[in-house]
Parts: structure tokens; sequence; C-alpha cells
């Protein structure tokens, strides 16, 4: 067998390791032990988990690996982001990027690489789909990347749709949520979705994360042009579902909305959405658009954004423009691209 036959132990849960444990022979409680070396202690090698006897290490090594990978690649913005190629599919890799804020620090992580959804804005949904992440590459992307200590919010923001990909999305969370793994309080986690009406109910009952929708048009026909999953699930029909959740306490619901110049940056546009969003409690974000190759779309001005902020908070919703962070680096919101290993060649 060799290294790349191992199987990775980070991404498994408790009852996975239990099964890992059951199967090399040891005692059901080497599990919780396993679990405090990979995401307490954050161990990268089997060899280091020294309450394991020797014997029992050496079963483990037979078929399993820690699995840990650091990144293959970093890019550093003159804003303190710092962007971070991690290997994904065979062919794309995935990338997540790490955002200092004052005393807080956010990863945004990858969930699939490239994508399947096709928003017309957005560099990964142009490069296609090109394979799921499994629980043991998010949670990689969070132990491996470089100050990862520092971590205060996770955000699933990076490539992919994470409904899409909600088994693995749903075992990362459990291992960061769970005391016998990251032990985070699931308000440091968001998760990002163009409203996959079955994933985000699932996400919804599932866990307590906080929830953010890309809207960017509160018009079904516009929002097909920029979103063809309209099409699927509809934007009110989301909104819809969200009022029958409560996130005026325990979780946040906020709404993405990338401005664009003479396409979505009106006053009828800001009334509208409004009215989309009624009895929700979500806030939204405005994004000022980051312009990708080929794109005919510009992005809104900032005077423009500001009267659309206005508006909004005029008509009782908490509306605020969300800072561009590393944009030098294609690291902002719409612009990762991951990287095609064959074109490396
Ligand atoms: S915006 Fe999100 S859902 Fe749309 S193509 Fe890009 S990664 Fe996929």
């Amino acid at each position: 067998m060799t290294t790349n036959d191992l199987q990775p132990l980070i991404g498994m849960t408790l009852d996975e390791l239990r099964s890992v444990c059951t199967k090399v022979g040891l005692k059901p409680f080497a599990a919780k032990q396993m679990a405090a070396w990979l995401y307490a202690r954050r161990v990268t090698d089997i060899d280091d988990m020294t309450d394991l006897s020797l014997k029992a290490r050496a079963a483990l090594k037979q078929a399993y690996c820690v699995g840990r990978e650091a990144p293959l690649t970093q890019a550093l913005s003159k804003d303190g982001t710092a962007k971070y190629l991690f290997r994904g599919a065979p062919r794309r890799d995935v990338e997540a990027v790490f955002i200092p804020d004052g005393d807080r620090a956010t990863l945004c992580v990858s969930s699939q690489a490239g994508c399947k959804m096709n928003c017309s804005f957005c560099m990964t949904g142009r490069q296609g789909f090109h394979g799921q992440l499994t629980a043991a590459q998010i949670i990689n992307q969070i132990l491996s990347v470089p100050r990862s200590e520092e971590l205060t919010n996770v955000v699933f923001m990076g490539m992919g749709e994470p409904t899409d990909n909600l088994d693995a999305v749903l075992k990362a969370i459990e291992i960061l949520t769970e005391p016998w793994g990251l032990a985070w309080s699931p308000k440091r986690i968001t998760v990002s979705s163009i409203g996959n009406i079955e994933g985000l109910r699932r996400l919804l009952d599932q866990t307590k994360v906080h929830i953010a929708i890309s809207v960017h048009s509160p018009y079904a026909p516009e929002r097909e042009q920029l979103m063809p999953v309209e099409r699927a699930w509809p934007v009110r029909s989301v909104m819809e579902l969200l009022r029958g959740y409560d996130f005026a306490h325990q979780r946040r619901l906020s709404v993405e909305y990338i401005m664009w110049r003479a396409v979505n940056d009106d006053y009828r546009h800001a009334d509208a959405l409004a009215d989309l969003i009624k009895g929700t409690s979500a806030r939204v974000n405005l994004i000022r658009f980051h312009v990708i190759e080929d794109a005919e779309m510009k992005p809104s001005s900032p005077r423009v954004m500001e009267a659309f902020r206005d508006r909004l908070n005029a008509l009782g919703v908490t509306a605020t423009i969300r800072a561009s962070r590393g944009e030098d680096i294609d690291a902002a919101c719409g612009m990762l691209a991951g990287k095609n290993r064959q074109n490396q060649s």
C-alpha cells in the first residue's frame, strides 16, 4: 500500500473513528483519544498519538494516515489577506482565503473543486465542476492553513456551493462544533448558499450555523440571468422557507447582494429587495463587483452603493457595504479560480 492509498483520519467524526477502532482491533474508547490528537492537539503523524500503544499505532498506520496537507502555494495581499491553494480534485485545486481583521481572523473555505451553478459573474462558476471535496479536504483547509490557531471564524464562501456537497459540509461542521472536535460555537461559522431548498432545510434543521443567501436581484427574470439556479429554486420560495426559522436570536441570516452599474442598483431594486426579505430578520451585505475576465458588467459606484444602503436602512432593513479584501491577489468575492494542474505542465 502506498502513502496515497492511506485513508485520512482528519475529516472523520467520532462515530467514524469508532469504526476505525473496530477495524484495526482497538477498544472503542481509543476513538476519543484519536479525536483529541487530531482536532485539539492537531498532530500531523499517527506516531505522535502517544497514549495509543505502539502496537495500536502500527495497526493504524497499515491503512490510515493523519491526512494533513500543507497548502501548495500562497499569495499575500497588501491588505493582509492571504490566499492559499490546496490540493482538490485531480485536475483542479481549490483556494482558501485567510482574512485578518483586528481581533478576528476568518477563513473562507472551499467546499467543491469548481462549481455546477454557473453564476455569470463568478470565476469559479466559469471553470465548471471538477469534483466534490471530502470532509477531510475541507477540515484540512482549516487545520493546515498558516496561522490556523488564530482563526475565530469560518465561512463556507469559497469555491463551490456548500449545499451541493452537503454530507461533507455537515460532517465538517460537526467536527468544528462537537466537544470531541474543535468545540467551536456554531456562531463562528457561516454557510453561504444560492438557495437549494432541500439542502438549506437540512442545514437549518441539523445545525445552528449562520446562513448567508446570495440574492443579487429581487426580480426572478433578472436573477435567472445572473444565477440560472433561480429556475430550480426561486428566491421567493427560499425566503418563504427561511421565514419558518428563527433568525432573531441564536443564529443570523444575511443576504448577499453584489451591485452592478445600471443592472440592480436603483431604488426600484432596493424597494423590491426590502419587500422580498420582509419577515426574515435578514441583514443585507452589499458587495462591490470585482471585475473578472471578459465581464461586460461594471461595478456600481461607491456613491450609488451608499445611496442604495441608505434606502434599505430607511425601509427598516439593516444594510452595510462589505469592505473588499484581497482584490490584488484575486481573492475577493467571485474571483476564486483554483488552478488547473494540466495547465501547469
Ligand atoms: S457564485 Fe457560488 S454558486 Fe455561483 S458559480 Fe460561483 S461558487 Fe458557484
